[in-house]
């Protein structure tokens, strides 16, 4: 058995020649004018399902898209069965459900050198039930099953977890890849480690900043959760987003930092706006200094470059949550300038997926990071030391 470093088997240790296999992929990807607007996600799958065709296997491939609430054509997986044909080189059929006599024919039916996609799995709601009915019925027309999909992997769903109890379970490559690079950053991080920690809410992150804090050096602030922190060290942020209930939280995290040795950092200025707008007039100010009515809506130029300096000793990075609101031109500059110089680290530099993979996409600096994760609940669950379902299901190894 090789070592795939995550303690379960993977594909490679699987005898797959001939067989039927169920790859659960992740291909939720963006949809335009029912186009796909971005095929990140379809070309992730690529190396699992190029590796199983290669060997021998019959492939069947399915996946959620969007949130459905039964069947719903615009989120049909169709656009993606074409773009996934064009990046293969090979013809992938499509089906219109994903269970049920329709498929069975199509996968007998089905030549090996074919790749089969099934609809979207949550035109059934028994999908996120997690029903077993419903993944008996998934697993009916496979002998193998194969998890690739780490963005849904934090979700205990029928395609995720209930099909496992049927088939024998295996990661595929994406799974493989992301398992291991979060979870060795978290369990044993080049030293000194650093988090950057952003996003509207500080509390969707406390549980990940909590797991983290004993292995950090240091915490970087930024985003409308350090709204949070500079009203706990009292700066008085005016109309900026702020979490009352978590003030005190805030407060306990930065005292656990200095008892711990690790060093927080807080935006010393900011971009600060009179609406939540586009067009809004806005102003950099010290954060002491945030105008009457006015709200943070970005870190500030002196902030970047203190970050980008405390970052410079830094072995690894992990950065979850964009510095503001990067959607808006205005408040973009904090998290694009801070992307620069997190890609220009001599360092492990990880991203959680999401919003924050979205902005160092935008910026062009994918290759420039270490790893950035295509799963933002997933990888913020892992950060959290959380084990997930679609992972803890498969084989071990
Ligand atoms: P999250 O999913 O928690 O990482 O949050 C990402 C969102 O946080 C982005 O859509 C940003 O627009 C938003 N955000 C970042 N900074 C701020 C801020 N200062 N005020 C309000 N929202 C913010």
């Amino acid at each position: 058995m090789t070592d795939s470093g995550i303690g379960k088997k993977t594909v490679r240790d699987i005898d797959v020649n001939g067989k039927r296999v169920l790859v659960r992929a992740d291909l939720n990807v963006p949809l335009e004018n029912s186009l796909v607007a971005d095929d990140t996600r379809i070309r992730e799958s690529l190396p699992t399902i190029r590796y199983l065709l290669d060997h021998g296997a019959r492939v069947i491939v399915c996946s959620h898209l969007g949130r459905p609430k039964g069947h719903d054509e615009s989120l049909s997986l169709a656009p993606v069965a074409g773009r996934m044909g064009n990046l293969l080189g090979r013809e992938v059929l499509f089906v219109e459900d994903c269970i049920g006599r329709e498929v069975e024919q199509a996968v007998r039916e089905m030549s090996p050198s074919h790749v089969l996609l099934l609809e979207n799995l949550r035109f059934h709601p028994q999908e996120e039930k997690n029903d077993p009915e419903f993944a008996r019925e998934l697993a009916a027309n496979a002998d193998v099953f194969v998890n690739d999909a780490f963005g849904a992997a934090h979700r205990a769903h029928a395609s995720t977890e209930g099909v496992t109890h049927f088939l024998p379970a295996v990661a595929g490559f994406l799974m493989e890849k992301e398992v291991r690079y979060l979870e060795t950053l978290v369990a044993n991080p080049p030293k000194p480690f650093a988090a950057v920690v952003g996003g509207a809410k500080v509390s969707t992150k406390i549980p990940a900043i909590q797991h983290l804090l004993p292995k950090l050096d240091m915490l970087l602030v930024g985003g409308g959760m350090a709204n949070t922190f500079l009203k706990a060290s009292g700066v008085n942020v005016q109309m900026s987003l702020v979490e009352d209930d978590l003030v005190t939280k805030a407060a306990e995290i930065m005292a656990a930092a200095e008892s711990r040795g690790v060093r927080v950092y807080l935006p010393e200025d900011v971009v600060a706006a009179e609406r939540f707008a586009a067009d809004s007039p806005t102003e950099t100010v010290p954060v002491a200094q945030v105008p009457r009515g006015y709200m943070i809506l970005d870190i500030g130029p002196k902030t970047v470059r203190a970050y980008g300096d405390a970052l410079q000793g830094a072995k690894a990075v992990v950065w979850n949550g964009p510095m503001g609101v990067f959607e808006m031109e205005k408040f973009s500059h904090g998290s694009f300038d801070l992307a620069r110089a997190i890609a220009r680290l001599n360092a492990t530099t990880v991203v959680g997926g999401g919003e924050t993979a979205a902005v160092v996409a935008q910026a062009g600096l994918e290759k420039q990071f270490t790893h950035v994760s295509t799963g933002g609940g997933a990888s913020l669950e892992m950060l959290e030391g959380r084990e997930l379902p679609g992972v803890a299901s498969l084989a071990d190894a």
